[in-house]
């Protein structure tokens, strides 16, 4: 007999065999089956299964409720769940012992309400659950969140004793945490006498889950022991609260030599996004290097990962080279669309539409993120007509609803070409309600237009759905400052003050020798950089540069304009790096939020008088400074 899979030794099946398998079998106990089927569970040896059931079959033997149960665990272990129902369903006699191998096997296949659906025919039926039916039960519940049916399980358990066992507490940490309950998640951790890892994961994801990164970190560092989910937990944790720096500490601690756990495949996939975020390219490459030395760089996932992370990271060339090398299985919706973003976000909107064309073309079906990504690299490209093509093709060929990020970069791209009213038209004319996203897109193409008028419209629906947001007061405050119109600049400042709108602080990073280093707006900085910045203005007005005080406060006299621009943490950032890097090394610079129009004035003006190649990441895109201009052509 052959065996696929992870075979069981040779001699062990034959000595199960053997009474089953002679021509003219004795009357065999139904138990000696039980056994065979009991060995083949789990060990992905179907066919042997099949042929032993056919034969039961043959002899005229019906499975009695204890074998039926271990053909069901079989079956359902060997990915043949219909069979494994077959069975259950055609059972005579039903015990707890084969209800709890049907729930196993459609958790296992992550058919949640199944397993439900059969764990309330068990209760109604007054068998008990134990410490094999909880787990099972209580996942298929957190994958569905279903809280309340969570809470009776946890009363029953409780009811039994069983909640105090390490497996079904665990699970009831999950569905806890799960269903966002993680008052009650701590509370069934605290009252466990005995905890294994997984409760303490559990709890940790829980925390990061819900933003408490203090907590989790607590009870990371209190754990008896630690395992490589713990850890790469930590990471992802960190990573997806947006402390990317911590991310990539925990990350250098695991790779330190006599560190418990060593880092996995999973690791790495978590990790790369934190370098992403905070635009670290060096460590990014680093970690690839790393990922190839250990043999990681062949899994699907973190191939995606590494697209994903060199685009994020402003290295065009190297997200294209890994996306040209990918498996051809990690060539999935995935990728293409991390590719076709990285395109838009660079104003390569040619590169944008000609990858989608071949994603359409290897048989890749486009989802929604796959058009927001298209259409904002039309719009950050001036392509209005080719974007406006897509967004009509997005329904009408590819059949995906439109959401109203999709109508924000359509607004965006109208708006951006000067196409104010036909921007605010489809404004109008959207099926459902325009958020704060597509009213902003018309904000900032108003008033990069001047157009006052369009500019009060979107303002006053951005005061009403983001009533705590300073920027669109900031916008529309200059706006009338410049047109003269002091009463409505008071008015406003009345209303600001009475709404109690706080300034989202700018700020701006940018990584050296493998460290970032933060700057605020107006940050107190080294003498170094402020004598850099204040010799600044003068020297880009003999080269031809005005700065624009329009992006700084407008009741200050015009010196005063000057020097608060200058402490903008974006200009802080290049001034820093432009001082402490060799002449001719690349600067990269991330910013929170979008770069004002002097900021980019300036760097447009660094980049030629230093000779510094620049790259701008902010909120939008990125910015490459080259020898006085920037790819965006002044158009983002
Ligand atoms: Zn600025
Ligand atoms: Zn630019």
């Amino acid at each position: 007999m052959k065996c696929d899979g992870q075979a069981l030794p040779r001699s062990a099946m034959a000595v199960l065999l053997k009474p089953l398998l002679k021509p003219h079998p004795a009357p065999v106990e139904p138990s000696s089956y039980a056994a065979v089927f009991q060995s083949f569970t789990g060990k992905s040896l179907l066919r042997q299964g099949k042929q032993l059931h056919a034969r039961l079959v043959l002899g005229g033997l019906s499975p009695a409720a204890f074998l039926a149960a271990k053909m069901v665990a079989m079956y359902g272990s060997s990915g043949d769940i219909d069979s494994a129902a077959r069975i259950f369903n055609s059972a005579g006699t039903l015990t707890p012992l084969l209800f709890n191998s049907i729930i196993r096997a459609f958790t296992l296949y992550k058919y949640s309400e199944e397993t439900l659906r059969i764990y309330s025919r068990m209760h109604s039926l007054n068998f008990r659950a134990d410490y094999f039916t909880y787990p099972f039960v209580l996942k298929s519940m957190a994958d569905l969140s279903f809280l309340s049916s969570g809470k009776s399980a946890h009363a029953l358990s409780m009811k039994d004793g069983l909640n105090s066992d390490i497996y079904v507490g665990t699970s009831l940490i999950d569905m806890y945490v799960k269903c966002g309950e993680l008052a009650e998640a701590h509370k069934v951790f605290d009252e466990m006498p005995l905890k294994d890892i997984s409760s303490w994961n559990a709890l940790i994801s829980g925390n990061m889950r819900d933003g408490i990164v203090g907590v989790a970190r607590k009870l990371f560092d209190e754990m008896p022991w630690r395992n490589i989910v713990s850890w790469t937990s930590m990471i992802s944790g960190y990573t997806q609260n947006g402390f990317a720096g911590d991310a990539l500490q925990i990350f250098d601690e695991m790779r330190k030599d006599g560190s418990e756990v060593k880092p996995n495949w999973v690791t790495i996939t978590s990790i790369l996004p934190a370098c992403g975020q905070s635009a670290a390219l060096d460590r990014g490459r680093e970690i690839h290097c790393f990922a190839r030395e250990k043999g990681f760089d062949s899994h699907p996932s973190v191939q995606t990962a590494l697209v994903g992370m060199y685009a994020k990271c402003g290295s065009l060339p190297e997200a294209r080279r890994c996306f040209d090398t990918l498996n051809p299985d990690a060539k999935n919706l995935v990728a293409w669309n991390t590719m076709i973003a990285a395109y838009a976000s660079h104003g390569h909107g040619l590169d944008a539409a000609t990858m989608f064309e071949e994603m359409i073309k290897a048989g890749i079906r486009p989802d929604g993120i796959t058009f927001t990504a298209l259409l904002s690299g039309c719009s950050h490209s001036g392509l209005v007509d080719i974007g406006l093509r897509y967004f009509d093709a997005m329904s009408s060929m590819y059949l995906i609803e439109k959401s109203p990020e999709h109508y924000a970069c359509v607004v965006d791209l109208l708006g951006r070409a000067g196409r104010l009213s036909e921007a605010y038209e489809l404004i109008l004319r959207m099926p459902v309600l325009a958020g704060a996203g597509v009213w902003g897109s018309l904000l900032a193409a108003s008033r990069s237009h001047r157009n006052l008028e369009i500019s009060e419209l979107a303002a006053k629906r951005l005061f009403d759905l983001e009533p705590g947001n300073s920027a669109s007061y900031a916008v529309l405050s200059n706006m009338y400052a410049e047109a003269g119109m002091w009463d409505e600049v008071d008015k406003l400042r009345d209303r600001q003050k009475s709404q109690n709108v706080k300034k989202n602080p700018g700020c701006s990073w940018i990584e050296l020798d493998g460290k970032v280093h933060f700057f605020l707006a107006g940050d107190a900085s080294t003498d170094k950089i402020n004598a850099f910045l204040e010799g600044l203005p003068e020297k880009m007005k003999a080269s031809g540069y005005a700065p624009d005080v329009s992006c700084a406060l407008h009741d200050v006299s015009e010196e005063e304009k000057e020097r608060s621009l200058m402490s903008h943490s974006e200009k802080l950032a290049v001034a820093f790096g432009l001082i402490n890097t060799a002449p001719g090394t690349a600067l990269r610079v991330t910013k929170n939020i979008r770069i004002c129009r002097d900021c980019h004035t300036a760097i447009k003006f660094i980049s030629k008088a230093y000779d510094r190649e620049i790259v701008v990441r902010d909120v939008n895109r990125f910015h490459f400074f080259k020898n006085g201009v920037c790819s965006c052509s002044d158009y983002w």
